[in-house]
Formats: C-alpha cells, sequence, structure tokens
C-alpha cells in the first residue's frame, strides 16, 4: 500500500477536476475526496481490533463492486440533497444542477483511485495484490508496474504506528509525492481543456451556458415583466430611450 500521501493526492487532484462538489467549502471538499480516496484501507480496521492490522488487508474493500456501492450510496444522498434542495447548492440544484450520474460516477471513481494506486505499488507480504473483481472472482490481482515502494509497517497492533515512523517510510512518502506532483500538474492542465476532450464536461462541469439558463429560470420567477415599471428597476436602455421617444412624439 501507498501511505495516505499518495492516495489524498490523487483525491485532491479529482477535486479539482470534477464540478462535482460534495460540500459547500473548498477545503472541506477536498477532504472528502481524499477520505474517499484513502476509504478501502478502513480494512486495516477490523484486522487492528483482533491484534493483526494486515488480516483482511486487500480483502473486498479493495475492489470495484466496493467503489460502485459507495458511488451509488453517494449519488443516491447526493441528488436527492439537490432535489430537495430550496436553496440550491453552488448553483446546483432543482436548475439543471448534476443528476445522479455524475455524483456516481465521480465517487466511484475517488474510491476505485485508490485500487489503481495500489495496483502500482510493491506489495511485501502475501497474498499479492487485492480481490479486484470480488464477488465473481476471488483471485487475487496485482501488477508488475511498481512506482510506489512498499510501507515497512508491523502486523502487530501495539506497534503499528510506530513502526511507520522510519527514516525508510518516510523516503516512501517523499517518493510518493514526487510521484504525484507532475500528475496534478498534469490534472490542471487538462481540467483547464474546454469542448468534448475537457474532463469539465465529461466529470460534470457544467458550461457557462447551463450557468446562463439558471440564472433566466431564476429571474423568471421574480416576474419582472408582471411590475410596474418603475418598481420593476431592471428596464433596459433601449426600453427607455423608446419610450421617451413616444412621450416626445405625444406633446
Ligand atoms: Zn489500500
Amino acid at each position: 500500500m501507498p501511505l495516505p500521501v499518495a492516495h489524498s493526492l490523487m483525491g485532491y487532484a479529482i477535486a479539482k477536476t470534477t464540478k462535482v462538489r460534495l460540500a459547500r467549502k473548498n477545503w472541506l471538499n477536498v477532504l472528502i475526496f481524499a477520505t474517499l480516496a484513502n476509504l478501502p484501507d478502513i480494512d486495516f480496521l477490523p484486522g487492528f481490533l483482533v491484534g493483526e492490522p494486515n488480516r483482511y488487508h486487500h480483502f473486498l474493500v479493495h475492489s470495484i463492486s466496493f467503489a460502485l456501492c459507495i458511488g451509488l450510496i453517494g449519488g443516491m444522498i447526493f441528488w436527492q440533497r439537490n432535489r430537495n434542495s430550496a436553496n440550491p447548492h453552488l448553483g446546483y440544484g432543482n436548475a439543471g444542477g448534476p443528476g445522479f450520474w455524475p455524483y456516481f460516477l465521480t465517487i466511484s471513481l475517488a474510491v476505485f483511485s485508490h485500487c489503481i494506486l495500489d495496483l502500482l505499488t510493491e506489495d511485501s507480504a502475501p497474498p499479492y495484490g487485492m480481490v479486484l473483481f470480488w464477488p465473481f472472482d476471488m483471485g487475487y490481482y496485482d501488477t508488475d508496474w511498481h512506482f510506489f515502494t512498499a510501507v515497512d509497517k508491523s502486523n502487530v497492533s501495539a506497534t503499528f504506528f510506530t513502526s511507520l515512523l522510519t527514516w525508510y517510510n518516510f523516503k516512501v512518502a517523499l517518493r510518493e509525492f514526487l510521484i504525484m506532483l507532475p500528475v496534478i500538474g498534469l490534472v490542471k492542465i487538462i481540467s483547464r481543456l474546454k469542448g468534448p476532450f475537457g474532463w469539465r464536461r465529461i466529470l460534470g462541469r457544467h458550461s457557462a451556458a447551463d450557468i446562463k439558463k439558471t440564472q433566466v429560470a431564476t429571474l423568471g420567477l421574480l416576474k419582472v415583466s408582471s411590475l410596474p415599471p418603475w418598481l420593476s428597476g431592471r428596464r433596459s436602455l433601449a426600453t427607455v430611450l423608446t419610450e421617451n421617444r413616444e412621450e416626445a412624439q405625444h406633446e
């Protein structure tokens, strides 16, 4: 497993690439994406409680099915929240905000990014790899492309956290940081691309036209046209000029 450094930076990269937001505040949005990208390592917890942290590691939750399950739950929650929201979340909501699919895909991707990085990491102890296709296939899958170095950790709960605090693991973390740095740079460039090849569209970025539509829909609710001209205060210059001309003609 890489340390949370690589997974969290991947979460950050996804948060910065998509307009699908999971929280109003930027830091909280990034934090949620980083948590999702680290989520499969929750399988250390049951092993930790029985005194053997690695016991259930790389099992069940390190799979495509788990990523899709979290995407499904998250998609339902955020979609329903947008639908029920009287005060649309950051310009989203009833007026053309993301529906179920952008949330489902983005959250699934954030969780599955964990498996991708783990597949690119050296595995120091058997079983090598993870049950990627659980529950359809219980085989352990791994790749030979190990960009990230294995973390040196204890398999005894009492010494697990202290075993991580070594100079060797610091270098592992530094390597993760340096590998992820160009990835983040690349993602920032791609996220600025517009048109059909830009991730903005693929992952739910809304075009300027969509936002305009939302603004028009909101303005429509004010029923400006039903107000008397002196109350609406929204007459265009052309309207004022026409009215002045008409008044001048009457005189
Ligand atoms: Zn993992």
